[in-house]
């Protein structure tokens, strides 16, 4: 008998799409009953990722096609409204986070070093992925309710805003673990690439490590924020003339840009030696000439979210430096209107959804 049949559930209301053109509406979902060791939020904010829109309108289909409907979000914050028999760390009341992944296999190699992201299980994303209990795939964060396994339920410090600590689930430590992992500090000339949600997270995080701070931006309008957010100088990245002053210059560059754009230019920053680091996904081909990477042995390399554990120990590193996303908070309505703007460039930095206007 499949699990489908067997594992009791209940209704939630939430926001899907039901084509990759139909736009996001009202929809009912089933989540599970939870047992023994999961824990159950009532979901209050949904942070609303690039990666969301791109799944939404099924724009990763070569890699994970979307299965509709398909409710997104990966950035979720909520209290806890139960919490199994099992659970250790969570009761009733206590703010807890979802960001990306809510199961993995917990045996291969990558899971036992704390890289579930990587789990040759694979990983269960929290949204678009085989739901291994009740059947059919799994549903994000514009919901209001979410049931997750505890070990992948995390604590949000106190003293950070509910709001403003949900984009940490994805657009935090998606830059936090890069710029850990290639050991950005001081002394360092770091560039970010695309002052969005990813990006202006980026630019916190390498200011809090003690770097020297570039934003490479398409957006003049920008430059003022950037400077608050705490990068040291901007850069136009289409101005040939202002890119190749920096030349050869750079300790390390994180690019989250969500389109495709020109590589080769950015290659060129590096120092000889050093990393360029893509974290935007989109779903074309980049062209590169192989010249800029022989001359300097200069390297590019890819980060996907990062671990548990990982993603606790930065959800504490901002708590203990108050550092949360710049947000703009919507109601559930908005959300079409949320994705033109996020297309735009449109957003500072970071729509957050009020899931308690789900109930409107
Ligand atoms: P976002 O808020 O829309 O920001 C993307 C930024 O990229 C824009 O604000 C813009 O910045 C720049 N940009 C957009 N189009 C461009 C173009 N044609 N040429 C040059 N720059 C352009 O998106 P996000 O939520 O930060 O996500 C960024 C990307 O990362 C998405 O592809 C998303 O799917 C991916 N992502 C990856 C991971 C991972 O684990 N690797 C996790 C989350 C998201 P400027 O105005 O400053 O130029
Ligand atoms: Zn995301
Ligand atoms: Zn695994």
């Amino acid at each position: 008998m499949s699990a489908e049949t067997t594992t009791p559930t209940f209704e939630a209301r939430a926001y899907a799409a039901q084509s990759p053109t139909s736009g996001m509406a009202p929809h009912r979902i089933r989540r599970r009953e939870p047992g023994p060791g999961d824990v159950r939020l009532d979901v209050m904010f949904c942070g609303i990722c690039h990666s969301d829109l791109h799944q939404v309108r099924n724009e990763w289909q070569s890699v994970m096609p979307t299965a509709y409907p398909c409710v997104p979000g990966h950035e979720i914050v909520g209290r806890v409204a139960k919490a199994g028999r099992d659970v250790r760390g969570f009761k009733e009341g206590d703010l807890a986070a979802v960001g990306c992944l809510v199961n993995s296999c917990r045996t291969c190699p990558a899971c036992q070093s704390g890289m579930e992201q990587f789990c040759h299980g694979p990983a269960v994303f929290t949204y678009n992925s085989p739901d291994p209990v009740i059947g059919g795939v799994t549903y994000g964060g514009y919901a209001e309710s979410l049931v997750v396994d505890q070990a992948f339920a995390l604590r949000v410090p106190k003293g950070l805003d509910p709001a403003g600590a949900a984009p940490l689930l994805c657009a935090g430590i998606t830059t936090y673990s890069p710029l850990r992992h290639w050991k950005v500090g001081s002394g360092q000339k770091v560039g970010i690439v695309g002052l969005g949600g990813l990006g202006h997270m980026g630019v916190k995080f390498a200011r809090a490590f003690g770097a020297h701070v570039v934003v490479l931006t398409t957006s003049p309008g920008k430059a003022a924020d950037a400077a608050r957010l705490g990068a040291h100088e901007v850069v136009i990245s289409r101005d040939a003339e202002a890119m190749a002053k920096h030349a050869g210059s750079f300790d390390f560059i994180l690019d989250t840009v969500s389109a495709p754009h020109d590589i080769d230019s950015l290659v060129h920053l590096l120092k000889p030696d050093s990393t360029l680091t893509m974290v935007g996904a989109p779903d074309t081909p980049t062209p590169l000439r192989t010249m800029g990477l022989i001359f300097g042995r200069r390297r590019i390399a890819g980060s996907l979210i990062g671990g548990i554990r990982e993603t606790q120990e930065m959800l504490d590193f901002c708590g203990e430096h108050g550092i949360t996303s710049d947000i703009e908070v919507i109601p559930a309505q908005q959300i079409d209107t949320a994705y033109e703007r996020m297309l735009r460039g449109d957003v500072k930095y970071r729509f957050v959804i009020d899931v308690a206007s789900m109930k409107q």
